[in-house]
């Protein structure tokens, strides 16, 4: 990940100033309670935590989860039930408090489900190959067995087990992860009144559409491919696959074949993959039109075009394996996948497709295919696992695993999608933090002084404001000569003014080297975009011949496809319900769907961290922490949370620390005013005393050079 460096805010360090030292003796388990608050102190504490194996630490609410490449003893049921256990401080107890866990997260929401009967979430974000999924995985067999109720319940299974088959059709090997998630994914774990678990509904967004027509070198294209290569012959044979291997299909390639994944070859992933496939009730005809479908996409990889000497082109490879696959005629795919079909007014011509334009419309339709699949998977397992209220179905704990912040060299639409969908969350999570502030405040008896905190209304305004990214982007989508380079100047254009605030606005002015880039300053660091193909990925045509020709397909093919309502005969409706097809108007209809559910639950917070990039056990690299530090909004938190008081001590420590320095009559405040002149410096709240700026540092200095 590369951040600019140049604009870390004020309360930041710049990171040449950063490094972990064993200078700092403390290993806290808050990092909140760490007496001196800064990044290097917090790197310290985190690097030493996970050069011990300790991989969880608490930031005050949030868990902070250091992926420790390694499978660690720490998953057991005893770990389980000590962690449910109520968890509570108690400075006087000798027994030294369990360390952090994530299970404390999940065993927090589910008292508080019990407890309140208001519905919890637990968000788990970080960049790839941070550990979310495998977070969310360690969340959910704790939350299936806080109560196993009396019967055999067989829902619990085919929960668990819908992850490792979701995972096959929407993970791939990529150079940051070996089993990298390529879709956001949010699981609602149903309850019933007595806490049983009893069912589980999901949402995905984004599904990477690209990675189904192959991929650059070191990674592979999505698992299924290549489990299913390695599968018997009658699933092969049925899918058209007899005799071949990744080499023959331009979507897969040989390159990744073979491989083996998280220590299991493809062949025997494929064996838990059809298990899990007819647990969810995927089997017989049903399963074998699922399949048959992904052949067709595999083979629609390998449809190749030549110039018919004119303007249009010739099919140049063998079409009849795929013409028999889809169950349709070879001379009419030969047609719709050179030609398209144009209307206009009660008129409909066919236009030739140069072979590049073919090809295209080829992709397009078998990336549509699979994602289209891939959603029909997802409503399987949700009909196998969800539950009704007619089941009990009281309450839920809804678990998101998604795509954290990103900033590459290049940063694209798809990019731009998960910036802004970080943005929504990180608004979410700076008022959430903010509230608990208070709370703590207002718990501990603490007057309230104003709270400063940065707030990112403007990137969120710049990007779905009526102005904003989204609805300039929509419009060229629609306008017949929309373009990319006609977005960017626009965006610019209609964002010239300085944010309300006075400050700069958002939308960087600075930083365009040419006429396709424009610079955003998120919450994170600012990230420089390039718009190139930002309309056609937008707009996501699908070509209509192609569309009509599945329609005539077998019926997992032609079910994939509805056809549309009747189109309206006025442009203007043509044009409002393109918008409605694009890409950001479908993700941003589930965005603010799933800010809505959000908001009706109590939202937990777990920040996984990647410490290092070679994915070795016990390395920190100081840099990119630090970087993910921040893009996580921890040093934000802990700024938050101490920006009236930066330094806070329980009373206890307080007396047990400074009673040396003497004054006072037993009481703490005495003890303070006696060595400091007057109550300015600090706060008593009714366990802790919080100290303001420098103050704590003063008695430090005062105790150790007494
Ligand atoms: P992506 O965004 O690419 O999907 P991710 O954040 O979901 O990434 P995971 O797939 O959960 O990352 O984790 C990457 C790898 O790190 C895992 O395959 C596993 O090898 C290791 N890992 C993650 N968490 C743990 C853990 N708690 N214990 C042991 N290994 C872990
Ligand atoms: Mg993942």
């Amino acid at each position: 990940m590369t951040i600019d460096h140049n604009n870390y805010p004020s309360n930041q360090l710049p990171l040449q100033n950063i490094t972990a030292t064993t200078s700092n003796p403390l290993i806290l388990n808050d990092l909140i309670s760490l007496p001196y608050l800064n990044e290097p102190s917090i790197l310290t504490n985190l690097s030493l935590r996970h050069k011990e194996e300790k991989p969880y630490t608490m930031c005050g609410e949030i868990v902070l989860a250091f992926n420790p490449y390694k499978r660690l003893p720490i998953y057991t049921e005893e770990v389980q039930s000590a962690c449910n256990s109520k968890y509570i401080f108690n400075p006087s107890s000798t027994s030294s408090p369990p360390p952090p866990h994530v299970y404390y997260t999940s065993s927090k929401a589910y008292s508080s489900l019990m407890s309140t009967k208001k519905n919890q979430s637990i968000l788990v974000t970080g960049e790839s190959g941070s550990g979310k999924t495998e977070t969310v995985k360690i969340l959910m067999s704790h939350l299936s067995c806080i109560n196993k109720g009396s019967k055999e319940n067989d829902v619990v299974n085919k929960i668990l087990d819908s992850n490792p088959l979701l995972e096959s059709f929407g993970n791939s090997k990529t150079v940051r992860n070996d089993n990298s998630s390529r879709f956001g994914k949010y699981t609602q774990l149903q309850f019933n009144v007595d806490g049983v678990l009893v069912g589980s509904f999901m949402g995905v967004y984004l599904l990477e559409k690209s990675r189904v027509c192959g991929v650059g070198g070191g990674e592979r294209g999505y698992h299924f491919f290549y489990q299913v290569l390695g599968a018997e012959e009658e699933v092969k044979n049925n899918m058209g696959l007899e005799g071949m291997s990744g080499g023959d299909f331009s979507y897969v390639g040989s390159e990744g074949v073979g491989q083996i994944i998280e220590g299991e070859t493809d062949a025997e992933k494929w064996i838990r993959t059809r298990e899990a496939l007819l647990n969810v009730g995927i089997g017989g005809e049903m399963l074998g039109e699922f399949l048959k479908t992904i052949g067709v996409v595999m083979h629609l990889g390998n449809v190749e075009f030549e110039s018919d000497g004119g303007e249009g082109s010739k099919v140049s490879s063998d079409l009849g394996r795929l013409a028999s696959l889809m169950e349709v005629e070879e001379e009419v795919l030969r047609e719709k996948v050179t030609f398209r079909t144009m209307t206009a007014r009660n008129d409909s011509y066919k236009v030739p497709l140069s072979p590049q334009a073919a090809k295209e419309g080829v992709d397009a339709f078998a990336k549509e295919l699979y994602a289209k699949q891939f959603l029909w998977l997802v409503s399987k397992i949700n009909e196998a696992t969800s539950a009704g209220q007619e089941h009990g179905r009281t309450g839920v704990i809804g678990l998101l695993d998604i795509f954290g912040f990103e900033s590459f060299k290049v940063n694209r639409f798809e990019q731009l999608c998960i910036n802004w969908c970080n943005e929504k969350l990180q608004q979410k999570f700076t008022v959430d933090v903010f509230r608990s502030v208070v709370q703590e405040y207002e718990s501990e008896g603490i007057p309230l002084a104003s709270i400063q905190f940065e707030d990112n209304v403007d990137v969120i305004n710049l990007i779905e404001g009526r102005m904003g990214a989204i609805s300039i982007l929509n419009e060229e989508c629609v306008r017949p000569k929309g373009s990319d380079e006609s977005f960017v100047s626009k965006l610019y254009a209609m964002n010239k003014t300085e944010s309300d605030k006075g400050s700069t606005s958002v939308l960087i002015q600075n930083k365009r080297f040419h006429s396709l880039q424009f610079s955003i300053q998120h919450y994170a660091g600012a990230v420089v975009y390039d718009a190139a193909d930002f309309v056609r990925k937008n707009a996501d045509t699908i070509p209509v011949d192609l569309v009509e020709l599945s329609r005539t397909s077998f019926p997992q093919i032609a079910n994939a496809f509805p056809p549309a309502p009747a189109p309206s005969s006025t442009s203007s409706r043509r044009g409002s319900s393109l918008i409605a097809g694009t890409v950001w108007s479908k993700f941003r209809t589930q965005l603010s769907d799933l800010m809505t559910d959000l908001a009706k639950t109590n939202t937990r917070y777990i920040r996984c961290i990647k410490p290092n990039t070679q994915k070795l056990p016990h390395l920190v690299d100081n840099e990119s922490t630090i970087e993910q530090l921040r893009c996580a909004g921890v040093v934000a938190a802990v700024t938050i949370s101490r920006a009236a008081f930066p330094n806070r001590l329980h009373i206890e420590e307080v007396e047990a620390k400074f009673t040396c320095l003497g004054g006072g009559g037993g009481k703490v405040s005495d003890l303070l005013v006696a060595v400091l002149g007057d109550l300015s410096g600090f706060e008593i709240g009714s366990t802790r005393v919080y100290f303001r700026s420098g103050v704590l540092e003063k008695l430090e200095d005062l105790r150790l050079t007494r």
